[in-house]
């Protein structure tokens, strides 16, 4: 079949490239893919995004450019015509190609590729020589492919977006829908789905009212998502990036079967490392033991996991993510046992959510998730369906200058400079500025203490002897090349004045530091460093 060939691949490639336009690309892609049958269009969507062989299980093709070159460069050991190359043939030569490993495979590589190369026209050659490097620079990623897609059907980008999210595997996805199986498409047992995320809030009454009034709290766990398919005894379990680790979590295997009533099932949740009074341990401990691939059985018992579930995506046959969140969670409790189920309040009131909130942080974790009652389960998607919520950091610090205000704040010194102490030269470095969170009333005052212990003044303001300690909250440290302490607060605003503490009480510039390390660190993570293949 002509259509299958790879020299029409190229062709397409060349096509693509050649055009900056994304509609164009669109069209050329949607009329290719239709005219493939379906086995060789899943092909061609992972070789069009440079995806190779094996791609998922991270098997990477470790073809280097000099054993590339090498079989460039070899004279061809035949001159028998061969038949023209396929899209079929390709696939099969890489994935040979990515299973030949280890220690004198080298040569055996590159008698491959020789034999591949020789099979190829030159225009072929460059785009086999792309797909090696991954970078195929023809302008086609997974988002113009899915518009492709939805061309192809006369469907909506939206539909399709949605049918890849539950099919997640984009050459899986073109096949079904060439073959014209899209609407078959379903939640599957033992095929994992990519879990719903959350977006960053601000306090708990942001997250009330984007919710509509009430909202969910859970736990915000700090270990690995996991995502439990079961079918009578088969348990399963994969991770975030959908990597199935059932072979390193026995315990949680168990577990399930111990503590889910129900004859099939999906189900999210998360597993956190805990100590042996059941206090959860740092995210590395969790990777520590869920990374173990061999001798498993030893780390099982010096790092226990516990399970938590907060949401169920198919329950006894029947798909759920398209019921709201509280009946998922009513469905979920009535199959589940209480001590793998995620706690949780359900309301309205900001200060029952804060407490819950101060609660869970108390126990050692992390914030909140507040999910949106009425909401679906939209997998892969991040959104403010659910939102994530971390306490305010506080820290103490001193005032030691203050702006005149202006506007409604004129005659009042209103815009603090905040210092911390650093512990080596004994001196108060500013840190940052802050005018929120005092009552007029508090103003007033604090303009009569400030001018009572000025050191200095200026048509901006005042200096002062470092004396009123307040305690302001902060969302994040920031590195500064403003301030001279290197560092600064960002969003900070009053939450109290602390007239018990003397200025020699002050957070360190120190401790600072140490916090930017660590909010650097969690940053830093890797995203997906939860996948562990
Ligand atoms: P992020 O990775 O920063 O988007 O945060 C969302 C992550 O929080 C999810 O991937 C989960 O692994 C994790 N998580 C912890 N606790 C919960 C919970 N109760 N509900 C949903 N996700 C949770």
């Amino acid at each position: 079949m002509v259509a299958s060939s790879f020299g029409g691949f190229a062709r397409l490639c060349e096509a693509l490239e050649a055009t900056s336009s994304r509609n164009m690309k669109v069209t050329l892609l949607s009329k290719y893919l239709s005219e493939l049958p379906p086995e060789d269009s899943r092909i061609a969507a992972y070789l069009l995004l440079g995806l190779p062989p094996g791609f998922r299980g991270r098997r990477p093709l470790s073809v280097g450019w000099s054993t590339i070159s090498e079989a460039l460069n070899t004279k061809p050991t035949s001159t028998l015509i061969q038949e023209p190359l396929t899209l079929q043939d390709l696939w099969s030569t890489l994935k040979a190609l990515a299973s030949l490993q280890g220690s004198g495979s080298r040569s055996r590589r590159v008698a491959v590729l020789q034999s591949l190369f020789q099979r190829c026209s030159r225009e072929e050659l460059e785009w086999v020589l792309r797909i090696l490097s991954g970078e195929m620079r023809h302008g086609v990623n997974h988002g113009l492919l899915l518009e492709s897609v939805a061309e192809m059907l006369g469907a909506e980008l939206e539909y399709v977006r949605r049918m890849d999210m539950l099919v997640s595997d984009i050459g899986e996805l073109v096949r079904m829908a060439v073959a014209g199986e899209l609407g078959q498409v379903e939640l599957r047992l033992f095929n994992p789905v990519r879990p719903m995320l959350a977006e960053v809030c601000d306090s708990v009454e942001d997250a009330i009212s984007i919710h509509g009034g009430s909202t969910s709290l859970e736990p915000k766990y700090d270990g690995v998502r996991v995502q439990i398919h079961m079918n009578g005894p088969e348990v399963r379990v994969y991770t975030r990036r959908l990597t199935d680790i059932t072979a390193r979590v026995p315990d949680i295997i168990e577990l399930v079967r111990g503590t889910v009533a129900a004859g099939s099932a999906v189900l999210d949740g998360e597993v956190v490392a805990v100590d042996e009074s059941g206090r959860a341990l740092p995210f590395q401990e969790t990777m520590r033991r869920v990374g173990r691939r061999r001798d498993v059985l030893e780390v099982v018992e010096k790092l226990p996991l516990r399970l938590w579930i907060f949401d169920a995506l198919y329950i006894d046959g029947e798909v759920l993510i398209d019921r709201p969140y509280e009946e998922r969670r009513r469905r979920l409790e009535s199959i589940v046992r209480q001590e793998v189920l995620a706690p949780r309040v359900l309301t309205g009131d900001p200060r029952v959510a804060e407490e819950f909130l101060r609660r869970v942080v108390d126990e050692g974790h992390e914030g909140v998730l507040a999910k949106d009652p009425k909401s679906t389960y939209s997998p892969g998607r991040r959104g403010s369906r659910w939102l994530k919520l971390k306490p305010a950091e506080t820290l103490d610090v001193v005032i030691v200058a203050a702006e005149w205000g202006h506007g409604r704040r004129r005659g009042w010194l209103s815009n603090y400079h905040l210092a911390v102490l650093d512990e080596e030269t004994k001196n108060f470095m500013v840190v940052g500025k802050t005018f929120k969170g005092l009552t007029d009333e508090e103003f007033q005052h604090m303009t009569e203490r400030l001018l009572s212990i000025k050191t200095d003044e200026a048509g901006w303001g005042v200096t002062v002897r470092p004396e009123v300690v307040v305690e302001v909250a902060y969302n994040e440290i920031q590195k500064s090349p403003h301030y001279e302490s290197g560092l600064a607060l960002r969003f900070a605003r009053i939450v109290r004045i602390r007239s018990d503490k003397s200025p020699q009480e002050v957070d360190t510039l120190q401790r600072l530091r140490t916090l930017y390390q660590r909010q650097l660190e969690k940053k830093g993570r890797p995203l997906d460093s939860e996948d562990l293949a």
